[in-house]
């Protein structure tokens, strides 16, 4: 499996000028994996063709939605997290093992159906008021759900302290004894490995060296960490781009030094809670995944609801592209960059996960995308 994280399957195939784009053959599809788990990593990298003709950059999207077991980036976090908790011999395979995580859903997602190829149990909680299919479909692949109300994290029964305390008091179930397993993706460092080791690297290898940003939001931020970690040093002229939802703190993280925290909420700089629709980035204090990175991170721009609903329609509206609220807040942060930078530029960013996990929330407020509809992208940026 860490062969199928890090090794290339697909290559970039090259139509010849005689051949319509679309019938050419493509120098042959990747090899056999072993298991649902081989079908993680390596995911293509695809210029994003509106975005990239209005700002004159090249933006170019990393599909992570195709992410063969959960469809989305977390898939190379949970497989990371249990491998190293099975060589440390934390978890066994096939032993009924319970793994314990709180979640916005996706990584839930990808350690259930992981769980289920490697024979443990998982038990997932997650905040009430993310969208529904996401519980939905963790009950499909017979996880446990415990639907937590938000909270802030320093509430004793937050979604991840939950996790945290179910695992500590696991005795086991009838039906199996196995151990429980907090995989605690906000603190454990194997989630920034697995894109240090996967993402990062696949990157760099698809632009042949050549990227002038990455761009990517942070939830627990092992994306932006791993990945900056792996790619600054090979380029060190690289920006590292923050794209923060609104209600986060990260942006004043990375633009002034100091995050308005729960501490500080408290004294007389009391930081104003904003909500926001968008799902899976976006925190208030500094994980050991973001610290992980912290230092590499050169900008932050801060992406509102409204400007995330609308680049979510633009993408279906020009180029047929159906991304999460997550991607929506990418791509913008994204165009910002290149206006910053100026064309000519390559931009790299993260298309997480499918507008199909956002139904309920996101999408019904985006609404449908009508038939013939011409919006410019100067209105998508100040909506
Ligand atoms: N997008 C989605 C949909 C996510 O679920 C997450 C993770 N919570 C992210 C982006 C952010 O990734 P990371 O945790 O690596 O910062």
């Amino acid at each position: 499996c860490k062969e199928a994280l890090t090794t290339p399957r697909r290559e970039n195939p090259t139509p010849s000028k005689s051949e319509p784009e679309g019938l050419v053959a493509r120098p042959g599809p990747p090899a056999i994996v072993e298991g649902i788990e081989g079908c993680i990593g390596n995911t293509p990298l695809f210029r994003i063709k509106s975005l990239s003709d209005e700002t004159g950059c090249e933006i170019l999207g990393k599909a992570e939605f195709l992410n063969g077991a959960g469809q989305s980036s977390k898939d190379r976090v949970a497989l990371s997290m249990i491998e190293i908790a099975q060589e440390q011999g934390i978890l066994t395979p096939h032993s009924g093992d319970t793994i314990y995580e709180g979640t916005s859903g996706s990584t839930g997602i990808s350690l259930a159906t992981l769980a289920r190829a490697k024979g443990y149990l998982a038990h997932i909680c997650m905040p009430s008021d993310q969208a529904i299919e996401k519980s939905n479909l963790l009950l499909k692949l017979g996880a446990i759900v415990d639907r937590v109300p938000p909270a802030p994290i320093v509430e004793k029964d937050n979604f991840v302290n939950r996790a945290r305390a179910l695992a500590q008091s696991h005795t086991g179930t009838a039906s199996s004894q196995g151990r429980g397993f907090f995989a605690d993706q906000f603190e454990n460092e194997a989630n920034w490995r697995a894109h240090y080791g996967g993402s990062g690297p696949e990157i760099y290898a698809q632009c042949e060296g050549k990227i002038d940003a990455f761009v990517a939001g942070a939830g627990t931020g092992g994306t932006i960490s791993g990945v900056a970690r792996y790619l600054k040093p090979l380029l060190p002229n690289i920006t590292i781009v923050l794209a923060d939802p609104q209600g986060s703190g990260l942006y004043n993280r990375v633009r002034f030094g100091v995050m308005f925290d729960l501490k500080e909420r408290e004294g007389t700089r009391r930081r104003p809670q904003v909500d926001t629709i968008v799902e899976g980035i976006g925190i208030n204090r500094v994980t050991a995944n973001f610290e992980a990175g912290k230092e590499l991170v050169d900008d932050a721009v801060r992406v509102t609801d409204a400007q995330a609903l609308a680049m979510a329609r633009w993408l279906v509206e020009k180029d047929g592209i159906f991304i999460g609220s997550s991607s929506a807040v990418n791509c913008i942060a994204a165009v910002k960059t290149a206006q910053k930078l100026g064309p000519g530029h390559r931009i790299v960013t993260v298309l997480s996960d499918s507008g199909s996990r956002h139904l309920s929330r996101f999408w019904a407020k985006a609404g449908d995308v009508g038939g013939a509809v011409d919006t410019k992208l100067e209105s998508v940026l100040n909506a």
